[in-house]
């Protein structure tokens, strides 16, 4: 239900025109293809992810011999569900213990994604820690302790001006003597300068490797959904300088651009596995690519 409000303007922009296109159509022509295209397109699913589920249509309708407008949704569901499709997205992070750094560029919702993430794995009964490793952006540190205050964890650093590879260190040891079973990271995620971000990453890693050798590590890249087709790039960008395992997609509830979560899953073979859904603690959502095809077309 969440889910399906939270969506409501992407839903609104895809499915209005959707269904007016098999209702205003009577034949299956290049028109009928075109019209379903450019909504697909204007949806956010980006060009390229939008051929591919039109050329995947149009092999199932010849397969199966469908000549009436109205039995190409279905089809259409399935196709676009086959574009998400990325293998297992299983949430192995949760079930054991593990570090999840969380990067991505100012303003796309970090802070409030770690924040949001700390109390989702809280409600489930999980021990987390924060890491206030974002030394870069001024405000960070003040702004993710008043989250881990909200969210009833702790949090490690805060203070402006040490080195994130430290607070991380320094994070580490606190997951461990407490023993935590998530230690989240908010990290920096300058793109502009990707040679700084990359070695910043780097000693991150290999403090975890060394540190914390038995912890899960999960990386997860924050993007802010009303971005359309920047956050693709954004995304593509990232997942050049680190192991990128997942993707938060934040914002959604402002937006129609959520299509963009069905052209990171089919360009990028990355998961989206959570999204943002306002700005309150609750108002972040597992993602489940079926259910969220489901949702926009229901
Ligand atoms: P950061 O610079 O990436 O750490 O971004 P912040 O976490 O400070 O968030 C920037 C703004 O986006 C804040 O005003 C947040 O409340 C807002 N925000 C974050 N996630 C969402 C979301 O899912 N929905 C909405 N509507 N706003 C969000």
């Amino acid at each position: 239900k969440r889910l399906v409000n939270g969506l409501t303007k992407t839903r609104d922009s895809i499915v209005a025109g959707i269904d007016s296109i098999f209702s205003g159509y009577s034949n299956i022509d290049d028109d009928f293809y075109e019209e379903i295209e450019e909504i697909l397109v204007m949806g956010d699913i980006g060009i390229n992810t939008t051929t591919k589920i039109i050329d995947h249509l149009k092999e199932r309708v010849a397969e199966e011999h469908i000549t009436d407008p109205a039995e190409c949704k279905q089809l259409l569901i399935e196709s676009i569900k086959k574009q998400m499709d990325v293998g297992d997205t299983a949430y192995e992070f949760e079930n054991r213990k593990s570090v999840v750094l969380v990067i991505g560029v100012n303003g796309v919702g970090k802070t409030t994604s770690v924040g949001k993430l700390a109390g989702l794995l809280k409600d489930q009964g999980k021990k987390v820690v924060l890491a206030a490793a974002d030394t870069f952006r001024a405000a960070a540190g003040e702004q993710l302790t008043e989250w881990a205050h909200r969210a009833g964890v702790d949090i490690i650093g805060g203070q402006n001006g040490a080195d994130p590879a430290s607070i991380v260190y320094d994070a580490v040891a606190a997951a461990k003597a407490r023993n935590a079973d998530v230690l989240i990271c908010d990290t920096a995620g300058r793109l502009h300068n990707k040679k700084n971000l990359m070695e910043e990453l780097h000693k991150i890693y290999r403090i975890l490797e060394k540190e914390y050798p038995e912890a899960y590590l999960e990386t997860l890249v924050v993007l802010d959904g009303t971005t359309g087709q920047n956050a693709l790039q954004q995304a593509r960008q990232f997942a050049e300088v680190a192991n990128v395992t997942g993707i938060i997609l934040t914002k959604l509830d402002g937006t129609a651009k959520g299509g963009i979560a069905v052209a990171i899953q089919s360009e990028l073979d990355i998961p989206v596995k959570y999204i943002g859904v306002g700005e309150s603690i609750h108002d972040l959502q597992k993602f489940d690519a079926d259910q969220f095809v489901n949702a926009l077309f229901h």
